[in-house]
């Protein structure tokens, strides 16, 4: 999909693949680069409300194409692509202490006009990678505008009470998945009623991230 030299049954070349950009010395709490294991300055100042956050990719060109091709141009089956590259970060950042996958929702109105949701394709080819069940037990409780249409003060206000849970997650330790973390507004927004149902703890794992 990137360099449209043969790659067999693969989306991405091996060689695409291996120059995707990628987060140097991600801070386990925002991904963003630092120095681990201890968090960065923000973070450590603003403990964000999930356990560790784990991104594939840095959001930059071309892993910015091929989220936008997931997310917008129908290319579902990156999500097992791109999917499969979170689990991959996963394990490189140490043993996953999750029971459960669990997707970011789409508001009804946008699954309607889009068909799948790319959170929930990710979710399921990293939890399959990762020998763990998927499931979708949050839901969007109200419509609310793109978080990408809002600057980034307004994004918290956007999402704050937009989620609820709809299954048994007390007592298990959850991975929430997205797409794209920027703000993390809306992460922090699902992991709160997450939590508020009983999860033991949340950690966050995204395709990518934006620097
Ligand atoms: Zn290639
Ligand atoms: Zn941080």
């Amino acid at each position: 999909m990137l360099c449209a030299a043969p790659a067999g049954r693969a989306l991405v070349c091996a060689a695409c693949t291996a120059t995707l950009p990628r987060l140097a010395d991600p801070c386990p709490g925002c991904a963003l680069p630092a120095r681990p294991p201890a968090r960065c300055a923000q973070c450590a100042a603003h403990p964000p409300p999930w356990r560790r956050a784990t991104a594939a990719l840095r959001y930059a060109f071309p892993a910015d194409e091929l989220v936008q091709a997931l997310k917008y141009g129908g290319q579902v089956a990156l999500g097992a692509y791109l999917g499969a590259l979170v689990a991959d970060a996963v394990v490189a950042a140490g043993a996953p202490q999750v029971d459960l996958v669990v997707p970011v929702p789409l508001a009804a109105a946008r699954m309607r006009e889009r068909g799948y949701n790319q959170a929930h394709a990710l979710a399921r080819a990293a939890a399959l990678a990762l020998g763990l069940d998927c499931r979708a037990v949050l839901v969007r409780t109200r419509a609310s505008p793109p978080q990408a249409s809002l600057p980034l003060a307004a994004r918290g206000a956007n999402v704050a009470g937009a989620f609820a849970c709809a299954g048994p997650v007390a007592g298990r330790r959850l991975a929430l998945v997205d797409d794209v973390m920027t703000s993390g507004a809306t992460l922090a927004a699902a992991t709160g009623a997450l939590l508020a149902a009983g999860a033991l703890s949340v950690d966050v794992w995204v395709a990518a991230r934006t620097p």
